[in-house]
């Protein structure tokens, strides 16, 4: 697709999707992990209230900020059409990711508050030196590829202020009402669930299944968003897949799912349970929100959510799960999801839901606090309880979390293990020959190609 706007300084096109921008090549980023305040947002307005075509940069516009610096982002896109609706917001706001990657040296990641911008020094050298020309990509693409949208107005905001003072008042307010009104139906409600194939230009197995009780795992699209987006646009890559025949109403396994999931996952993925992080779990891309990792010293779960900048527990960081995690594959004891999803009655609830998470970031499980039952409140665990997985089961032992009991069982069964470990190398003669004095002994290197080795149980010693 050549540049459409005259006097555009870079291509556009989706060819520039999936670019890269690594942190040497870039002029400047928005957002991101280093910067608290950041957000993108869609609403849906009267046409009299949008000026069609106006793009506003308020502070500091690309020359003005320091090379190699994190700057706070505020994008507010208004949108006007005779079928635009409310109910149409959260769909139209997640193609702003696609759209701004479409743009040569610009990339984008997640949604939201927590969006991530890097304009690259080769892009800004070609005239990309104006936060409007962002601007004037998204009133183009949006009314070029969702005609519905007859009217478009763009305000990047730059003034840190100002940021903070729109993300509280105006955006945060709006995605929460988005999910109260998204979590309100039940999935046995509907005989329909939504897919959505967004994220395959950077994961091409994933197929994300919006379910009313399992929202995407970008947290950016709900059962709504989904039903509205696939009635508007139904070319666009959002489309409904009848429920089916229920297989299993635990682990959420419906035939129609599994068949339509095969199909737009290239035959990759045969079967998902919408419920579980374990067999067959829903596929991660990389734009989840959060991410569910399996604590096997205590058998429980912990959640980590993409703006956690320490290590988790388990003593990764989460850039290092989620190199794990994503890619549209089913990785069994890592799960992309969104935190919309948790305060969801299915979350989990074939692994036991809540009561099997001990670990959350703090900041995490203050957002989620009304989610969470009263009852295991205190008894889950934060970065400021614990910091290694020894502390985390002294702490739910003391706590009396529901796993207390299963993990003390299994300290007992690994001492017997340890003794008797430890019994039978007392009793047996030394196996390995022991070489004359003097002698070279060769060490010996065993190769093995395409094998999996699984460990049931571990026990390493030092010998005495
Ligand atoms: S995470 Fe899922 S719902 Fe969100 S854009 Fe990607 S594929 Fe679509």
């Amino acid at each position: 697709m050549p540049a459409p706007i005259p006097g555009f300084p870079v291509d556009i096109g989706p060819a520039y999707e999936g670019e890269r921008i690594r942190k040497k090549m870039m002029y400047v980023e928005f957002g991101g992990l280093k910067v608290d305040r950041k957000f993108e947002l869609v609403v849906a307005c009267d046409p009299e209230e949008v000026e069609d075509g106006k793009v506003e940069v308020i502070g500091p516009d690309l020359m003005e900020l320091e090379e190699g610096g994190s700057y706070p982002l505020g994008i507010i896109v208004k949108v006007a059409g005779a079928r635009v609706e409310r109910d149409l917001e959260g769909v139209i706001e997640r193609r702003i990711h696609e759209f701004i990657n479409y743009i040569e040296g610009v990339m984008h990641v997640n949604q939201r508050d927590q969006i991530w911008i890097r304009i690259s020094k080769k892009s800004v050298k070609k005239g990309l030196n104006s936060l409007k020309y962002i601007g004037q990509a998204l009133v183009y693409l949006f009314k070029t590829v969702m005609p519905f949208i007859e009217k478009v107005e763009v305000t990047l905001i730059t003034d840190p202020e100002l940021v903070g003072k729109y993300l509280e008042e105006l955006a945060r307010p709006r995605y929460e009402e988005r999910d109260r009104k998204a979590l309100a139906m039940r999935d046995e409600d509907v005989d329909t669930f939504y897919g959505c194939v967004l994220c395959q230009s950077f994961a091409p197995t994933h197929v994300c299944v919006i379910t009313p009780e399992r929202p995407s795992n970008c947290g950016a699209i709900s059962w709504l968003d989904a039903r509205a987006a696939a009635n508007i646009d139904p070319k666009g890559p959002i489309f409904p897949i009848p429920k089916g025949k229920c297989l299993d109403p635990v682990k959420g396994e419906y035939d129609m799912v599994n068949e339509i999931v095969k199909q737009r996952s290239m035959g990759k993925v045969e079967r998902v349970c919408l419920y579980t992080m374990f067999k067959y779990p829903h596929t991660s891309c990389g734009c989840f929100e959060a991410i569910a990792f399996y604590i096997p010293e205590v058998d429980g779960i912990g959640v980590v959510h993409r703006d956690f900048r320490g290590k988790a527990v388990n003593g990764l960081t989460f850039a290092e799960m989620a190199a794990q995690t994503g890619g549209g594959l089913q990785t069994e004891g890592f799960h992309g999801l969104s935190i919309l999803y948790m305060k969801s009655r299915k979350f989990l609830q074939a692994d036991g839901g809540w009561k099997r998470v001990v670990w959350l970031p703090s900041a995490l499980k203050e957002r989620l606090k009304e989610a969470i039952p009263a009852d295991l409140y205190e008894k889950i665990a934060t970065e400021k309880d614990v910091s290694n997985v020894e502390e985390l089961k002294k702490f739910l032992i003391e706590r009396e979390h529901p796993l207390a009991e299963k993990i003390k069982a299994m300290e007992e069964e690994e001492a017997k293990a340890a003794e008797e470990v430890e019994a039978a190398e007392a009793r047996a003669p030394a196996a390995v020959p022991v070489a004359a004095p003097g002698a070279v002994v060769q060490p010996i290197r065993v190769t093995m190609h395409n094998v999996r080795i699984r460990v049931g149980r571990l026990v390493i010693r030092r010998r005495r």
